[in-house]
């Protein structure tokens, strides 16, 4: 690759990972976050490594995360290798209980399972845990979770070794645009040159995209607790119901999320949410009764109207990329995304088919743009 110079606006797990896998193809990368990196959605994600009712999802959706999944095990050996933080990657399994509730048929299951050939079984609830009733649960023992809190400290270090030069505390105002052609970032300190800028901020990506807008990308808010550890907790797997999710850590203490909100940028967890979970989280797993909480929080996942990502150049502006719109999944995604933007943006042509995440698809940039800023 010619040794281009390589912005990367927003340092969650997106960003981060793209630009340690960039500096390792050889480019000059920069990553600039307006705080410390992986204090975002990256940060407050429970680390589940596979979309809760997958099936749910669009097929593409589904196959950037499977693309993620596949690729972990090896991902995470390379980044422990060299990282000092533990990301605790771990593979505790999944059980989904009543996993038709909202209608589904077992067959688009199933399709669903052998797809993406993962291992499941279909069960009562009793057959894992007695406390539980539920007669329908699907056991997906092969899936992984990881710390993500962890995961982003070990990306940071490893993107540092890899040479990324990293700027915290600096946020980016506006892109700086000459014609049709962007040639790096304006910040309160001054102007970054780039030959190309990669656009991974989250939920406020919308305001920094020429053509995006925050209607097009905007946030959804999850809030979670933590339980301290407390002998007897016990909890093996990841267990979910009703979309409510308890992932074991290593340390036994036990995350519990999560809601989906529109409650624009606001991330303040609120009393009735947080007692749902907790009364949610006790009745899942009775052992919980006698735990403390730990830690509540909310995170803004950055969501698109069709629970797509965008992913991809941006259809006007040369030297421009986007890496927004994981919504509950970027955790997942990560490795296969960040692989298929770091070649992109290396003018190589990326593994994965990342047609479905076009920019200008319909609900994305609209076809009449330039307008505005670009010009
Ligand atoms: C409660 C919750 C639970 C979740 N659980 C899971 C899960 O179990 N599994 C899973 O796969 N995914 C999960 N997710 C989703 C996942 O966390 C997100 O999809 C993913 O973290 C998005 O990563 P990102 O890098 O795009 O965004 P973020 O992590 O939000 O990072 C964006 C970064 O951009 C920076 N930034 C923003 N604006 C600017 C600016 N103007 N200038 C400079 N920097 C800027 C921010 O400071 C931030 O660091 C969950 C999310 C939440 C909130």
């Amino acid at each position: 690759m010619n040794q281009r110079d390589c912005l990367i606006i927003g340092g969650g797990v997106i960003g981060l990972a793209t630009a340690w896998h960039l500096a390792n193809a050889g480019a000059r990368v920069t990553l600039l976050d307006r705080q410390s990196t992986g204090r975002e959605a990256s940060w407050a994600g429970g680390g589940i490594l596979c979309p809760l009712y997958g099936w749910r999802y669009p097929a593409s959706v589904m196959a950037l995360a499977a693309a993620g999944m596949r690729r972990y095990p090896e991902w995470i050996a390379r980044i422990k290798a060299q990282a000092s933080t533990d990301p605790e990657f771990s593979q505790p399994g999944l059980l989904i209980l009543d996993p038709l509730a909202d209608g589904a048929h077992r067959t688009s299951v199933d399709q669903w399972v052998n797809e993406y050939r993962l291992r499941a079984e279909w069960s009562a609830a009793d057959t894992h845990f007695s406390h539980l009733s539920t007669d329908s649960a699907l056991w997906l023992p092969e899936i992984h979770a990881l710390r993500n809190p962890r995961l982003l400290r070990a990306l940071r270090e490893v993107a540092l070794s890899a040479g990324v030069n990293l700027i915290e505390h600096e946020a980016v105002h506006s892109l700086w645009v000459e014609g049709r052609r962007v040639r790096g970032a304006n910040t309160p300190e001054g102007s970054l040159p780039a030959d190309c800028v990669l656009v991974a901020a989250g939920a406020w990506t919308g305001h920094l995209v020429p053509g995006l807008t925050p209607a097009q990308v905007f946030p959804v808010r999850g809030q979670m607790l933590r339980f301290e550890a407390h002998p007897g907790i016990g909890l093996p797997t990841v267990i979910m119901d009703q979309g409510i999710y308890l992932i074991p850590r290593a340390d036994g203490s036990v995350v519990v999320g999560s809601t989906v909100e529109h409650a624009g940028f606001d991330k303040h967890p609120t009393a009735e949410a947080q007692a749902h979970l907790h009364r949610a989280a006790i009745a899942l797993w009775p052992n919980l009764a006698h735990a403390q909480v730990a830690q509540r929080w909310a995170g803004l996942r950055p969501g698109t109207t069709d629970e797509r990502p965008f992913l991809g150049e941006h259809p006007t502006l040369d030297g421009l990329f986007v890496a927004t719109g994981f919504y509950r999944n970027g955790l997942a995604m990560a490795p296969a995304a960040a692989e298929a933007m770091s070649a992109l943006i290396q003018q190589k042509t990326p593994e994965l088919d990342l047609s479905p995440f076009r920019l200008d698809r319909p609900g994305g940039i609209p076809p009449a743009f330039p307008m505005g800023n670009a010009e």
